[in-house]
Parts: C-alpha cells; sequence; structure tokens
C-alpha cells in the first residue's frame, strides 16, 4: 500500500519517504528485535523531522514497516489455545469437582461470539496484532487492529506483554450498516480484521470493539532490555483490574466462589442461567460463559491436557433449533437498495423467543437452500441472536401447524400455503424500479425509492439522536406524501404533522423541536447522518477534516480524488463512493444548503489550531464518547496520547478517573475537566 503525499515539492516529498522509511527500519530494529542500531537521540532527531514535514503521516502511529492485514504468518509466543467445552448442568459440576482441590473461586467471563485476537505490546507499545489461526501461527493483522478504538496503540505500562480478547461488533452497529452485506457479526469481525484494506467492502475495523480475556507476560530472559520486569498476580481478577488501568477494555467478569461443591457448582449455573435471560439485551452476541480458576498459581498445577487447559471451561448455550413451515417470503428493499427476502413462518420457539419472521439473508441464499413455500424448515439459533433457516425438509404437512401460538399466547390460525417455489421479484418491490444482480443481491438503483428513503430518513434522524421521529411517524410522512426527501423534513409545519393519524400536540411540537435543533450541524455530522452506501462515521469525519465546507463538497470532481485517498485508509473505491454519491444526490445537496446551515469543519492538519504545540489525554467518564474528544482535540491541532508522562501537557479527566490521574498528578501534569478543555478551543 503506497501512500500518496500532496502539496509538498518534490525534494521535500523525497526526504519525507526517506524519513519514514528510516523510522520504520529503527523501529522495527528497536521494539521488535531489541537489537537498536542508532541511538534514542538519533531515532528522536528522524522521528521529530518527520513530524515537522508532515505531521500526519502513517509512520508516526506505527512501528515496524506496514504489513498488509492477512498477509504475514504470526507465531504466538503464548499459543492461543481452545478451552474445554460444556452444555450442560453436569459438565459444570464435573468441572468443579475435578478443580476443587484447587480452590473454589472462579472469575466468569460472558463469552463473546466474535474473532480472537492476541495484541503483543513491546515497551508498551502496540507492536503486533494477530488472528488466533491455529492457535500456534496467526496472521498479522496489525494495521486493521490500530483502527479498532478501544484499542491503545499505547499502553501506560512500558513492558512487554500479550493481551488476548475477542473482536466483537456492537449489534446495533451491525444492524444498520451492515445487516445487508453480511450474513452475522462474527463474519464481519472475522472479515474487518483480515481485509487488506477499507475498500474491500467487508465492513470498517472501526466499527470493532476489543474485550479482554486475559494478559501473558514475557518473561525477564525475553523481554526488551530497556522494559520493566514481568508482572506477577496471585489472581486473574487482579491482571483484569491491571488490564482496565492500563488503558484495556476487559470482557466483564463476576468472581464466584463457594464454600463447597456444591453452591460453587450453582454458582456457576446460577452465572449460566443469569447470561440466559441477559443474553437478548447483550450489545455483543454472546455464546457462552467463561469459567476460570482465578488463582494463577493453582492453575499452573492443574495444567493442560492435549487439547486444553483444565483450570477453564467455556459453557456455551445450547444450540436450539426447531422445525416450522414456511408461510411466505417477503422481499424488503433496504437503505443502500438492496432487497432481502425475510421468511414468514408458523410461529416457533426457539431459544425461548417465539419467531415468526426469519432471515433468508439474500437471493443467493434462498438458491442455495431450494426452499419452496410451504416447506417443513428447520430454524437454528447458534451464536446469532437471529434465528435462522438452515434448511428445507420438503412439503410440510396440516399436522406442522398444530398447536403454534404467536407470541401474545392468541392460537395461530393460519392455513397451509400451496407448495410452490419462491417468487424471485424482477422489479422493486416499493418502486417497480427493474433490479440488478449484485453478487449474491438483488439491488434495486432507483435513489427517490421510497424503501430507502424512509430506512435513509430514519438513519438520518438516529444519526442527529432525533428520537422524537421513530419508524411509525417516518413511514406515515412518507405515505402522506409529505417527505420524498430528507431536506423535506425541514419543510414540514406543526400543521401537517399535527394532520397525521394519532398525533398529539405535545408530540408534533416534539418532531418540529427536534428539527429545528438540527437545523444547524458541522459538515462531519452531516456527512455521518447522510449516510452514503460505504460511508461510516469514522470515513464521513476523516473526509470532512478534508473537505471542510459544504460548498466544496457540493462541488467535488475527480480533480479532488488525489487529496481524497491521501486521507489514510480510503482507497479509489471509498473515494468514488463519496463523489458518486454527492453527484446523484446534487438536487437534494442543494436542498441542504438552502434549509440547513452546514458548518465548516476544520482541515485536519490545521496548524493554526488554538491546540496545536500541546499534548493531551483523555481519561474518565465524559459527556461524550472519548473518541469524539479526540477528534475534536485533533482538529484543533492537538496531540492526543495514550498514556501520562511527565512529557504530558495536559490530562483531561472526566468522571472515576483512576490511575492515569493519580499518575498526572504526581508528575505535576495540568489536569482539565470538560468545560476547560471546551474553553480552550476557543480561538
Ligand atoms: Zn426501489
Amino acid at each position: 500500500m503506497g501512500w500518496i503525499e500532496f502539496g509538498h515539492d518534490d525534494a521535500t516529498a523525497a526526504r519525507i519517504a526517506v524519513l519514514a522509511e528510516q523510522i520504520a527500519h529503527h523501529s522495527h530494529l528497536y521494539y521488535n528485535l531489541a537489537t537498536p542500531e542508532i541511538s534514542d537521540a538519533e531515532f528522536d532527531a528522524l522521528w521529530d523531522e518527520l513530524k515537522s514535514l508532515d505531521s500526519e503521516h502513517p509512520q508516526l502511529r506505527r512501528v515496524g514497516a506496514p504489513i498488509p492485514p492477512g498477509s504475514v504468518k504470526v507465531e504466538h509466543r503464548f499459543p492461543m489455545r481452545s478451552l474445554g467445552k460444556a452444555t450442560d448442568d453436569e459438565e459444570v459440576s464435573h468441572f468443579v469437582a475435578e478443580t476443587t482441590a484447587h480452590g473454589r473461586r472462579f472469575v466468569a467471563q460472558p463469552k463473546l461470539d466474535g474473532s480472537a485476537l492476541s495484541l503483543e505490546y513491546r515497551r508498551g507499545r502496540l507492536v503486533r496484532a494477530a488472528t488466533r489461526g491455529s492457535g500456534e501461527r496467526g496472521e498479522d493483522v496489525t494495521l486493521n487492529a490500530l483502527r479498532i478504538p478501544n484499542i491503545p496503540d499505547r499502553l501506560s505500562w512500558e513492558g512487554d506483554c500479550h493481551v488476548r480478547g475477542e473482536v466483537v461488533m456492537h449489534l446495533e452497529v451491525f444492524r444498520e450498516k451492515y445487516a445487508d452485506i453480511a450474513p452475522n457479526p462474527r463474519n464481519l469481525a472475522a472479515g474487518s480484521l483480515r481485509q487488506k484494506n477499507i475498500d474491500a467492502g467487508k465492513g470498517d475495523a472501526s466499527d470493532l470493539a476489543f474485550h479482554a480475556y486475559d494478559v501473558l507476560f514475557v518473561p525477564d530472559d525475553e523481554k526488551h532490555p530497556d522494559s520493566p520486569e514481568a508482572l506477577q498476580f496471585e489472581n486473574d481478577s487482579e491482571a483484569i483490574a491491571w488490564l482496565r488501568d492500563v488503558g484495556i477494555t476487559p470482557a466483564e467478569e463476576v468472581i464466584i466462589e463457594g464454600s463447597n461443591d456444591e453452591d460453587t457448582t450453582q454458582g456457576l449455573l446460577d452465572e449460566t442461567k443469569r447470561w440466559t435471560a441477559g443474553r437478548e439485551n447483550a450489545p455483543w452476541e454472546i455464546d457462552g460463559v467463561v469459567f476460570k480458576l482465578d488463582n494463577l498459581a493453582k492453575r499452573e498445577l492443574l495444567g493442560q491436557t492435549a487439547h486444553h487447559p483444565r483450570w477453564a471451561l467455556a459453557w456455551k448455550f445450547p444450540p436450539e433449533e426447531a422445525t416450522t413451515v414456511l408461510l411466505d417470503i417477503d422481499w424488503q428493499t433496504g437503505r443502500t437498495g438492496a432487497v432481502t427476502p425475510v421468511a414468514r413462518v408458523a410461529p416457533v420457539v426457539v431459544s425461548g423467543v417465539t419467531v415468526e419472521n426469519t432471515t433468508l439473508h439474500n437471493v443467493g441464499e434462498v438458491e442455495r437452500l431450494g426452499v419452496s413455500i410451504g416447506d417443513k424448515v428447520r430454524v437454528v439459533r447458534r451464536g446469532d441472536v437471529i434465528p435462522k433457516i438452515i434448511e428445507t425438509m420438503g412439503p410440510a404437512q396440516a399436522s406442522d401447524l398444530e398447536g403454534r401460538f404467536h407470541a401474545d399466547g392468541e392460537q395461530f390460525a393460519g392455513a397451509l400455503p400451496t407448495s410452490a417455489p419462491p417468487q424471485i421479484p424482477t422489479d422493486c418491490p416499493e418502486c417497480g424500479t427493474e433490479l440488478s444482480l449484485d453478487g449474491a443481491f438483488l439491488r434495486c438503483s432507483n435513489l427517490s425509492c421510497s424503501a430507502r428513503l424512509a430506512r435513509s430518513i430514519l438513519y438520518w434522524c438516529r444519526a442527529l439522536e432525533m428520537d422524537g421521529i421513530g419508524e411509525k411517524l417516518v413511514d406515515q410522512l412518507c405515505d402522506a406524501g409529505l417527505i420524498k426527501t430528507i431536506p423535506d423534513l425541514y419543510r414540514l409545519s406543526t400543521e401537517q404533522v399535527l394532520g397525521l393519524e394519532r398525533m398529539a400536540e405535545k408530540s408534533a411540537n416534539n418532531v418540529m423541536t427536534q428539527l429545528d435543533a438540527t437545523r444547524e450541524m458541522s459538515l462531519d455530522t452531516f456527512l455521518s447522518a447522510l449516510g452514503l452506501p460505504g460511508i461510516g462515521p469514522e470515513l464521513a469525519t476523516a473526509f470532512a477534516g478534508e473537505i471542510c465546507t459544504m460548498d466544496a463538497l457540493i462541488c467535488l470532481s475527480d480533480d479532488d480524488l488525489g487529496r481524497l485517498i491521501a486521507i489514510e485508509g480510503v482507497g479509489e473505491t471509498v473515494a468514488y463512493s463519496l463523489m458518486d454519491g454527492i453527484a446523484n444526490r446534487s438536487e437534494m445537496m442543494g436542498d441542504f444548503n438552502q434549509l440547513l446551515n452546514i458548518t465548516e469543519v476544520a482541515k485536519t492538519e490545521d496548524p493554526s489550531g488554538p491546540l496545536v504545540g500541546f499534548s493531551f489525554c483523555i481519561t474518565g467518564t465524559l459527556t461524550r464518547p472519548r473518541k469524539e474528544i479526540a477528534l475534536q482535540t485533533k482538529a484543533a491541532g492537538g496531540k492526543v496520547v495514550s498514556a501520562v508522562s511527565g512529557k504530558l501537557d495536559y490530562l483531561i479527566a472526566g468522571e472515576n478517573a483512576g490511575s492515569k490521574l493519580e499518575k498526572a498528578t504526581r508528575l505535576g501534569v495540568k489536569v482539565l475537566n470538560e468545560i476547560e478543555w471546551e474553553a480552550m478551543l476557543q480561538p
């Protein structure tokens, strides 16, 4: 992957390239091989020179040479073993009985259903992130791991360790952005981690989150000579608390301790029940609970079998499947124009939930399964929250419909449909536009398609947190012909809203107030809410930092391609998604310009920002996400670092700030609250 520099003369560009290469070389020697060829001062001089020529150069955020994700194999220093599995109560009590000689204190963590990742830190810097692979060897995915917002590129402890955990995608993000491109969040997490560049269309690593399970320290005879000695903890729970302190997010843990085998087993089983009940509401897909003996020395004594450690158990939700009857297939057009099949089935209980609609994912899947309307089908729910049809068992009998009840307890009264192959639509079910086949998906290309409209409007309202405008209201507004494009929202009058069925005055006023509150927004917020296909919030912010104004956005042309692809993580496909997306919406953009006040965003590299020359570290709970504060700080020219040191200028501390605040106070670093930080942003 090459980095194209713009705005530098040839000599400067050449110097930048040389510096970047030297820094890559020397940091690899220093961090990865611990065999430096130059002194720290010489290294710092190279670094400072590159920074002065191009403060945003990607090499400044990276250790060693950039490796395209998935192209290099990594031997795991500590093999990533799988755990012994259990699905019933008996196996849990057996596990307790087997380990009981070594203690009855266990750490329980939800078993997240994503993609396993190992993070290698040397001198506290992330030098490598690798997938599990075979457990002995994985793939280098460092570049994508660095895009995951809660993976720090630096720990506040400057030593050598390996942190292992699971990468998952928030279910809400999955449903909003990716439900039409991937079968489940787990596939998407794995694909996003391994993709070579963000254009691969598998998903954006910045939409992922990492949750740690454990940390292993590199023995003193192998560690980097400048690193502190390996830490020793008595219990795993202390190591988990330590991870939290140094900037890593662990999977939430609970300690279960019993006084005898029976109540210990009961404690573990209660935890499995708690998660079985809580699974529905969890923000991530969960496929079970992990139990580990807390005492680390006792773990050593227990050791492992040929396959897995004896001190841990992965309890998995039993796979739930059931059979029902496929009554019909509805085709629905989504926000991006993908037309997806939704199976209507006779009510069936899977994992305690009554299911009447399940996904068939895409037209390719319908063909692969070879299902017909009126078939008896098998519905399964494994780790996935969304149950799905996995096979057809041939034509159903009338008796297959007996004893079925809707979720509200009402008896199902539907009849067995006549057996018929599914009708694959040729035209959009909403607007009648002829559909095109795009891989396994059918797509409607009509931008003003009513289905796309309703979903785009809903996306806009959610992005701008207008919770008074929900799905029902959007449908009503579209059906009444009051809105044909997003800008039409801002042409609505109170009378028109009040005129809708079952609309109370209070709700109508609330809608108008929320709309008024979003008449002014910054360009990054605007681009993000617009939800152009392939342009998520992170990319929207990156683009806004380059384009800066609404006028410049509307005037984008091929001449701008160069500066767009110079943005880190942006390739031609994404740049064209933006340019085409805007060009296809030229009328809408004109309306937005007229109806809304889209404010300018500071150029990302703006050297005149009020925070230029100062470094910031952010900790604790603030009124908005830390990432947003970091982006605003960077936009104002400030430098954001993840660790507190004596060189740090300011620590922005929110509620419940922990070790970073203590350290900053001890080192005499100035501490800001959110309001003081905001004041600094004022020019
Ligand atoms: Zn359509």
